[in-house]
């Protein structure tokens, strides 16, 4: 169970700072351990079994009314704003059952550095959309344990296919022109694959969760449901094994661009590959993300930051900034023309 400060009963809240639970009434710190020495497990055993741990009696369950998401909060929560679009029409809805947690990323610095370091990334930022933020406040951010699997494989590919290239050369007359090159290929390839992470939850796009990598596994602790005071809890809803086969995809993908590389080519015309997966582990974890939320005439923006680096996901872009760059290179590349035509008179 849950317990409320020892000393006075106030709310306990993580802090990463301290790197344990600080009393919103009195100060006191808890300490919470980081335990770094824990294993991934092999997929055999992989369990669907819902923990039978206290934290499912910790934690309830809400539901937004407005886009459907799914988040658990801790029973001092009194956070009533959707992380992922900003609507406040929470509603408490059935438990649900959780997954066994393996691990975690504690966040790394708390809600006011969390704004104060996406305020000065979109103060950087050329392009972004600096209206659109000018007024944030704390309670447009909120910081969300994200699911994820994580997965290491090791695989042993054998393929066989063709692949081409473009090639330049100079005819009879000196002119450039250009061919297209095939070249049967075949081989054997390995390569393993460590920490490919890949979302569990629909609220969060896999480009999204992307746009804010990488994360430090190495800091990785074995969970303890401490490190959640304070933070939402996103609600895993896919499948162990959908997971598994985005992973597999994103893993096919870079074989395949580890082939054309390979080979000194640049396009797949054909090709048969036979992946086989010697090894599989994975770890079901939790990584610390920020929602920063604003509606701005009646327009909403979601962004997310990574809440272990601090790294900023896809901002809007300011209209007129990229119009302008746009337009005074159309003008550059009229100006070289006409030099060109000029000169070559
Ligand atoms: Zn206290
Ligand atoms: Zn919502």
């Amino acid at each position: 169970m849950l317990k409320n400060c020892e000393n006075c009963g106030g709310h306990l809240h993580f802090s990463p700072k301290d790197k344990g639970n600080v009393c919103e009434n009195c100060g006191s710190v808890f300490p919470v351990p980081y335990n770094y020495s824990f294993n991934k497990k092999t997929f055999d055993e992989h369990t669907i079994e819902p923990t039978k741990d206290e934290l499912a009696n910790s934690l309830r369950s809400f539901k937004c009314k407005s886009c459907g998401a799914n988040v658990m909060l801790t029973k001092f929560q009194m956070q009533t704003v959707c992380p992922y679009c900003g609507n406040t029409s929470i509603v408490k809805s059935k438990s649900k059952n959780l997954l066994y947690i393996d691990s975690i990323l504690p966040f790394t610095f708390g809600k006011a550095d969390a704004l104060k370091k996406f305020k000065s990334t979109v103060n950087k930022k050329f392009y972004a959309n600096k209206k659109i933020f000018k007024n944030i406040k704390d309670k447009d951010i909120s910081g969300v344990y994200v699911n994820a699997f994580v997965f290491d494989m090791s695989t042993s590919s054998r393929y066989y296919g063709v692949f081409s290239y473009v090639d330049s050369y100079r005819d009879r007359e000196g002119n450039t022109k250009q061919r297209t090159v095939y070249k049967n290929v075949s081989g054997f390839f390995n390569k393993t694959y460590k920490n490919i992470t890949v979302e569990a939850n629909s609220n969060i796009e896999q480009d999204e969760l992307r746009s804010i990598m990488p994360f430090e596994y190495g800091s990785a602790v074995e969970f303890k449901k401490e490190f959640m005071y304070g933070y939402m809890l996103e609600y895993k809803d896919k499948m162990f094994n959908s997971c598994v086969s985005t992973a597999e995809t994103i893993i096919k993908e870079d074989i395949k661009q580890q082939l054309l590389k390979k080979h000194g080519c640049t396009k797949i015309e054909q090709l048969s590959l036979d992946i086989e997966y010697p090894d599989r582990r994975y770890n079901y974890c939790l990584l610390p993300v920020y929602f920063v939320n604003t509606t701005v005439k009646d327009k909403r923006y979601k962004v997310v930051m990574n809440g272990q680096t601090g790294k900023v996901g896809r901002l809007p872009k300011d209209k007129l900034r990229v119009f302008l760059t746009i337009f005074f290179i159309c003008l550059l590349i009229v100006g070289i023309i006409l030099l060109i035509m000029y000169f070559s008179k």
